[in-house]
């Protein structure tokens, strides 16, 4: 589906959620893609991408910063303590701090190199053993934890089960970041990112309705 097209769908419900269309910021998804396709999107002005794996990212991005200005760079996927390092070089963001051990190698980092990119907070919204995020109910303490160590924490990110009503998950998540004082809101896919907004996302991950299926082949 063409960019242009998810940017009216993500403007209609904005609208329909009262809600203003900056409000909402697109990060094309563009793991696993051919690069002509990524340039595409490049080409067409859009500077908000995705990755879900840091090696990946390394790979990729460099050799287009060369060519684009003003490339953010949203990392996605589970971070390995080793990899910290690397995906504070590369990224603007990370969605995914999900533990302690995590929260600590990047706090001394961010020491360490003087920056540190916006972090979410992963939450397993639906407490599923294979998935990483805190659970629902130490995402308050893990929270504090994470603002005592000085970082600089945008907010909280999901991934609903598959075969759920993500509207129900994308509730939890803004129940869980208001009375947490945190407006930033990781959540929405390609099959459900006009119900995120919806429920008050900031950020929607959309990867195959921008660039088509992903070919793991
Ligand atoms: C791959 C991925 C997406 C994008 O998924 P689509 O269904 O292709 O939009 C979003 N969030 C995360 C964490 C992902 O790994």
């Amino acid at each position: 589906m063409p960019l242009d097209e998810i940017k009216a769908r993500v403007a209609a419900a904005c609208a329909a959620a009262d809600r203003p269309a900056d409000d909402v910021t697109l990060i094309a998804v563009s793991k696993v893609q051919p690069l002509d396709r990524v340039r595409a999107v490049l080409d067409q002005g859009h500077r908000v991408f995705g990755e879900n794996k840091v090696q990946e990212a390394a790979g990729k991005w460099p050799a287009f910063r060369e060519t684009y200005d003003g490339i953010a760079l949203h990392l996605i996927g589970p971070l390995q303590t080793n990899k910290a390092r690397q995906a504070m070089d590369l990224a603007q963001a990370i969605h995914t701090v999900d533990r302690p051990k995590l929260a600590t190698t990047l706090a001394r980092l961010a020491q360490d190199m003087g920056h540190c990119p916006d972090l979410f907070i992963q939450v397993n919204t639906g407490e599923e053993p294979q998935k990483a995020g805190v659970l629902p109910s130490q995402a308050d303490d893990f929270v504090a934890q994470v603002r005592a160590l000085d970082l600089p924490l945008a907010g909280l990110m999901c991934i609903p089960p598959v075969d759920e009503e993500p509207t129900l998950h994308f509730a939890l998540l803004a129940k869980i970041a208001a009375r947490n004082g945190l407006t930033g809101l990781s959540m929405g896919m390609s099959g459900d990112f006009e119900r995120a907004i919806a429920q008050g996302a900031t950020h929607i991950r959309v990867g195959s309705a921008i660039f088509g299926e992903r070919d793991y082949g």
